[in-house]
């Protein structure tokens, strides 16, 4: 067996002790006799499993009493939809497109009321963070949207936007779990978890309590209101139990590594090694601007799309593999997410200095 250095964006690398017990519990789980994908979601066994998952990852955030955290299926897209149905009491609210998955969000919110877009970057193809010091907020919005981590674009909010008291919703996909986040400044904040998480499938909601009410816009469907799953601990319906499960092995891992504090120093070190070389390389360069670097997505190009495509297959031929950009930009884009192993990205750096040796 060899394992390779997987970059990809999403779904995305898991830590090799997650998966291994996955492996060694798949035929048995704790004395069951069958794995978590064959249990009935309504046994005590599976009962306990979804509580400690939910109570680990309290623990790593520091979430708040008055915070519900909900483990809901239909991907980091169907909230685009959930939350204008679920907020958007006066049909307003002002979006703050940032990328594709913030301008994706804008667009679905523009199917319920009035969505705003306040700022964009979309001049410079995303590669900066607007100033959000002093937007013109809407005096009657029900929310300010923001992507917090651009996947795509590898940017990454250094600061949380001025919502001038106004309700701050955040997709944070692709930086779920990267660093300490203070969830009391957000009335939704969630993520897929298939980027920094788990398997795909499933998104983490944390919503605040005062805003899971029936006051929903109009033939919002039982299953998109966050009601109907708060109600229910997540088990309304059946939940992705198996996402569930291995979501609940990293929240062990990620506090066996010394919880977010620890992953935030680890991720820097990580990206630090790869920007400090894109930033003295003479072949590659980065693309974004410096203070709005994500710590998560680190795009980079050569200016040549001939000597790109020649560096993500000679890298994918060394073990490096997924280093293509995103269709929509081109490029490289290296995912250094939390179980990137930090020689992951030593080696990686090594064989692109390597690589510009022999290109330049
Ligand atoms: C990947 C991604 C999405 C879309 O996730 P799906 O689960 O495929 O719907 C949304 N937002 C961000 C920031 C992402 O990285």
């Amino acid at each position: 067996m060899s394992r390779v250095y997987n970059f990809s964006a999403g779904p995305a690398v898991l830590p090799e002790q997650v998966l291994r017990e996955a492996a060694e519990e798949m035929l048995d789980y704790k004395g069951c006799g069958m794995s978590v994908m064959e249990m009935s979601h309504r046994s005590r066994v599976f009962d306990d499993l979804i509580d400690e998952t939910a109570a680990d990852f309290r623990e790593l955030l520091h979430i708040p009493d008055n915070y519900k955290v909900l483990f809901l299926q239909g991907g980091a897209s169907l909230q685009f939809a959930m939350i204008p149905m679920n907020l958007m009491k006066n049909r307003v609210a002002d979006y703050i497109v940032t990328g594709q998955w913030a301008k994706k969000a804008y667009q679905e919110a523009q199917k319920y009321g009035r969505a705003n877009k306040i700022a964009s970057s979309e001049d410079e193809t995303f590669s900066y963070i607007p100033d959000c010091s002093d937007l013109p907020i809407s005096p009657d919005a029900d929310y300010v949207y923001i992507c917090e981590n651009n996947t795509i674009y590898g940017t990454k909010y250094k600061k949380l936007p001025n919502t001038k008291g106004k309700l701050l919703v955040s997709d944070v996909s692709s930086c779920f779990l990267s660093e300490p986040m203070d969830v009391t400044k957000y009335g939704i904040v969630y993520g897929g978890v298939q980027k920094n998480i788990g398997p795909a499938g499933m998104v983490i909601s944390i919503v605040r309590e005062d805003l899971i009410t029936e006051d929903v816009l109009p033939g919002t469907p039982t299953m998109m209101q966050f009601k109907t799953h708060a109600e229910n601990r997540s088990m309304y319906n059946t939940p992705n139990c198996y996402c569930i499960y291995i979501c609940g092995k990293v929240f062990k891992w990620l506090k066996s590594m010394g919880g977010l504090e620890a992953m935030k120093e680890r991720n820097e070190k990580k990206a630090a090694l790869l920007y400090n070389f894109l930033d003295e390389s003479q072949l590659f360069q980065g693309t974004v601007r410096r203070e709005d670097r994500s710590l998560m997505n680190v795009p980079f190009v050569t200016g040549d799309k001939e000597m790109d495509a020649k560096f993500v297959a000679a890298a994918a031929e060394a073990g490096f593999v997924n280093l293509k950009g995103h269709r929509s930009v081109g490029g490289m884009r290296a995912s250094i997410y939390n179980a990137m192993p930090i020689e992951g990205v030593e080696k990686l750096v090594e064989f692109m200095k390597d690589f510009e040796k022999e290109n330049r």
